[in-house]
């Protein structure tokens, strides 16, 4: 691939990937299979993609395992590796499922919702004024007109995290770019995305965050900004990229590890 064509490929952050890796949308995809995994109960569904590293996943509401692998990686390769991460897919499982569990989400008073890793205590109020959303010590108070169903609650809801991500990622995006050098402007949106953290265009220059972020801590947040920020330079996961990584935010190991096992997703 020449140094050109590496520029255009848009690199995605993955949720719940255990080791994280480049995806190219113009990879092809081929060898589908699925199969169990010795010694245990588990099924698993391989995808055979241009790709460097093994990615395995746990994926939201049902623990639904994938497992995405190099073209040339012998199937007795996989099967093993598989093995060797029993343990960690075990837990992994416990915490979607679990995590599913208290993810369905009525909106009503009482609940726990998440503010920048901060477990906050719904308190939903009804009245005839406008909806609007304010946080009071320990509480976020939705409050207004309107709010019978819960669709109207999570819309509410929702519209008031996107504009406190938006609040939170501006600033982290001004203070990171001087740091780590990308001083020409960038743009982001913040979208609901099921499987990615973060994923960014460099030749565009624009980045696009999970609005799932605005329920992580900050410093989540600062590892997934600063990891879209370097691939505007560094397209893949290379040592060039972790040595840029260690520079610009040292403890970017540890905030990922937080971000992974973080247990406050999906949205839904
Ligand atoms: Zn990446």
């Amino acid at each position: 691939m020449r140094n050109e064509e590496l520029k255009e490929v848009n690199c995605e952050l993955g949720i719940r990937n255990e080791e994280l890796g480049i995806t190219s949308h113009s990879s092809s995809r081929i060898l589908n299979s699925s199969f169990l995994i010795p010694n245990s109960s588990l099924t698993v569904a391989v995808e055979r993609k241009a790709i460097k590293h093994t990615h395995l996943s746990v994926f939201p509401p049902d623990a639904r395992i994938h497992v995405s692998a190099p073209l040339d990686l012998p199937d007795a390769d996989i099967r093993s590796y598989l093995i060797s991460k029993l343990p960690w897919l075990r837990k992994q499982i416990a915490a979607v499922l679990s995590q599913s569990r208290q993810t369905r989400r009525e909106y009503v008073s009482g609940e726990d919702i998440y503010l920048l890793g901060k477990r906050c205590r719904l308190t939903v109020r009804k009245s005839a004024a406008a909806p609007a959303v304010c946080i009071k010590g320990q509480d976020i108070v939705l409050s207004g007109r309107g709010l019978e169903s819960r669709v109207a609650r999570a819309a509410k809801i929702d519209g008031w995290y996107r504009e406190e991500l938006r609040c939170v990622l501006t600033r982290i995006l001004d203070r990171y770019a001087v740091i780590v050098g990308e001083t020409d402007a960038i743009s982001f949106e913040i979208r609901r995305m099921r499987n990615l953290w973060g994923a960014c265009t460099s030749r565009t220059r624009r980045i696009r965050f999970n609005l799932a972020l605005a329920r992580v801590p900050r410093r989540c947040i600062e590892y997934v900004v600063v990891h879209e920020l370097v691939h505007l330079s560094v397209p893949n996961h290379s040592l060039l990229f972790e040595r840029k990584m260690d520079k610009f935010m040292p403890r970017w190991r540890e905030a990922r590890k937080e971000l992974i096992e973080f247990i406050a997703l999906p949205l839904e």
